[in-house]
């Protein structure tokens, strides 16, 4: 049987999480599938190409770990190259130098491993520790769990959609288009990103990367351009998915939206701004921190609360599906655009947009991971139910 080095796919950076392990309640918009596809780190034999092979440019004679602008970009983001993550991946090199032992992300879940590891670790504790502010912190946490899950996933997964090579399902996505009037944005914990089952991607994978746009949490190069388009529509434009336990929490037929300057079959015109939908995509702990800085918006839009509004349904229709399915949980991110498509096409301002549509075509693209990700457990000789005892192993 084919069978490929097991890995979580998480680099393992636990040591200065500033996450909130405050839980209070569930965000009805995030989860992915890790409940269910957790892959349990195991031993096997690869028939991988091995990592080095994959991702090691040798330059010199020296050992040169890099990623491009180009490479970076075709992980789903139009954005620059973070630059704290270029930094940090410079640093890992001097390391690699000085260590005069070879960075290692070899074997399972894309972890760095052996003697580099230790000193990495070691070395970025320090830096973390060292740094005084909240926001440095974050920021360095952040870009390090990028840079680690730039490094570790080269060579290995697809960079469109995240899948271990051997797995892709590209050419099971069909793109549609999402109608002009709306933007998804999605929220990302930095922990999710690169992840396979991580659901969120989808949205771009079957909309393109300007309707459903990926912003890291922690990541300034992203924060700023979600701000940015955020001040430039208008607080009226922007809607958080998320039960805000602080503030009234609206539906979706709260929305009042102004359809100036849309109309169902014509291209935006100029001077016409989207609704944006901001996504969070991230665990049941990190939401909480994640949302907390979401609510920056009082920086941008005085003292009032970052709109929210909840689901009323979830999508329970369109996941209906996918219940004799164990492994899936019905809040994921996909999940929750899926209800939030269909909950806006019974909405009056928004019925003659082919909204329930374009909730089918995201659906499809769900179907299509839950199969490649069954396939793989299948193949792995691994149960496809629920394997609660195994929840910590990628968080
Ligand atoms: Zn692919």
């Amino acid at each position: 049987m084919l069978s490929s080095t097991t890995r979580t796919f998480i680099t393992k950076c636990t040591s200065s999480s500033p996450s909130s392990s405050s839980s209070t309640f569930r965000n009805q918009t995030k989860m992915d599938l890790r409940t269910t596809f957790r892959v349990r780190h195991s031993r096997s034999s690869s028939s991988s190409p091995s990592r080095e092979d994959c991702f090691v440019d040798s330059k010199e004679g020296d050992t040169i770990t890099t990623v491009s602008l180009q490479e970076w970009q075709g992980w789903g983001t139009t954005s620059q190259l973070p630059s704290m993550v270029v930094d940090i991946i410079e640093d890992m090199k001097d390391l690699e130098k000085n260590m005069d032992s070879q960075m290692n992300f070899g074997g399972i879940g894309g972890k760095l491993k052996g003697n580099f590891k230790v000193q990495e670790d070691k070395k970025h504790r320090a830096t973390y520790q060292a740094l005084n502010d909240s926001e440095k912190k974050l920021q360095f946490f952040s870009a390090r769990q990028i840079a680690c899950r730039l490094l570790g996933s080269k060579g290995y997964l697809c960079q469109k959609c995240w899948l271990a090579l051997e797995d892709c399902m590209c050419s099971k996505v069909i793109p549609s288009s999402l109608w002009h009037g709306m933007r998804f944005w999605l929220y990302m914990h930095p922990k999710d990103f690169l992840r396979q089952n991580n659901t969120g991607k989808l949205l771009w994978q079957t909309f393109g990367v300007q309707a459903a746009t990926l912003c890291i949490y922690g990541i300034s190069e992203h924060e700023e351009v979600m701000w940015n388009a955020f001040e430039h529509a208008g607080k009226d434009m922007v809607w958080c998915l998320y039960p805000n336990k602080n503030a009234l929490t609206k539906s979706v037929q709260d929305i009042v939206f102004h359809p100036e300057g849309f109309d169902a079959h014509q291209p935006k015109t100029n001077g016409a701004e989207p609704l944006n939908f901001i996504l969070i995509d991230g665990t049941w702990n990190n939401s909480a921190a994640m949302f907390r800085r979401l609510e920056r918006a009082q920086l941008v839009w005085g003292e009032e609360d970052l709109p929210c509004i909840s689901l009323t349904t979830l999508g329970a229709s369109s996941m209906h599906r996918l219940r004799p399915q164990p492994s899936w949980d019905r809040t994921c991110t996909a999940a929750a655009a899926i209800g939030l498509l269909s909950e806006l096409h019974l909405h009056p301002a928004f019925n003659s947009h082919g909204l329930d549509n374009q909730a089918d075509m995201l659906e499809d693209s769900v179907d299509a991971l839950l199969e490649a990700l069954t396939s793989r457990r299948l193949r792995m000789g691994r149960s496809i139910t629920r394997r609660e005892r195994h929840k910590g192993d990628v968080c």
